[in-house]
C-alpha cells in the first residue's frame, strides 16, 4: 500500500508533507519521494527505504515551496529503487505525479508513447500515466483536462495527485478504487490517501468517490 500527501497553501509544504508521510508509515512501504514547485522551478527528491532518509535529504537541500506532493511506495511493477519511487515526472521535468494502484493496460499505452518519442526511465506502470498526461498537455489542454483525457485511456485502479510547473496554483487529484481524501483549510488545502495524514491540520475533510 502506498501513502499519498499533497499540500497547496501559504505555508512551506515540505515539513507538512514529511510529517504526513510519517503518519502513513504504518501502511508499509519500500521507498519515498517528494516533488515541489516554487518560483525557482521544480525539485524532485527520492530515496529507497524510510521517510527519515527522505527527510534527511530534503532538509539538506533546504527546500521551501507552497506546493508539493509526497509518496511512500509499495512496489507492484518494478523493484523498490530510487528510479521506481514516486513522484514520477515527464521528460521536461515540469509535471509530477504520485499514485496508488495498478494500471492493467500500461504495456500497450507504453508502446504507443514510446512510438511518439517518450523516454521511459523506470519500470513502473505509473510512469505511463505521467507521459500520457504530458501528451494531452502538449495538445494544449489544461492540466485538469489532460488528466481527465489520460484517465479515460487507463484500465485499472488509482488514487493520484498531479502538479505542474506551468499551473502552480493547483493540485489535480482523482480516484478510482484507491482511497483519497481532501482536507480543507484557510488559505490552504491538503490531499492524502488516509485522513491520519491530515488530522494535525484540519478536521474539515471531503472523501472522494470513485470517478471523482
Ligand atoms: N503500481 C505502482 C508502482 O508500483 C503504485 C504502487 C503503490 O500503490 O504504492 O509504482
Amino acid at each position: 500500500m502506498c501513502g499519498i500527501v499533497g499540500y497547496i497553501g501559504d505555508k512551506n509544504c515540505v515539513p507538512i508533507i514529511i510529517e504526513g508521510l510519517k503518519r502513513l508509515e504504518y501502511r508499509g512501504y519500500d521507498s519515498a519521494g517528494i516533488a515541489i514547485v516554487n518560483s525557482d522551478g521544480c525539485q524532485l527528491i527520492k530515496t529507497k527505504g524510510k521517510v527519515s532518509e527522505l527527510e534527511k535529504k530534503v532538509y539538506e537541500e533546504n527546500l521551501d515551496a507552497k506546493l508539493g506532493i509526497g509518496h511512500t511506495r509499495w512496489a507492484t511493477h518494478g523493484e523498490p529503487s530510487v528510479v521506481n519511487a514516486h513522484p514520477h515526472m515527464n521528460n521536461e521535468k515540469t509535471l509530477f505525479l504520485i499514485r496508488n494502484g495498478i494500471i492493467e493496460n500500461y504495456l500497450s499505452l507504453k508502446k504507443g508513447l514510446i512510438k511518439e518519442g517518450y523516454i521511459f526511465i523506470s519500470q513502473t506502470d505509473t510512469e505511463v500515466l505521467v507521459h500520457l498526461i504530458d501528451h494531452y498537455l502538449k495538445l494544449k489542454h489544461t492540466l485538469f483536462q489532460a488528466v481527465r483525457y489520460a484517465l479515460n485511456e487507463v484500465e485499472g485502479t488509482y488514487g493520484l495527485a498531479v502538479i505542474y510547473k506551468n499551473e502552480p496554483d493547483k493540485i489535480v487529484v482523482a480516484r478510482k478504487g484507491s482511497p483519497l481524501v481532501i482536507g480543507l483549510g484557510i488559505n490552504e488545502n491538503f490531499v492524502a490517501s488516509d485522513v491520519n495524514a491530515l488530522i494535525a491540520h484540519t478536521r474539515q475533510v471531503v472523501y472522494l468517490e470513485d470517478g471523482e
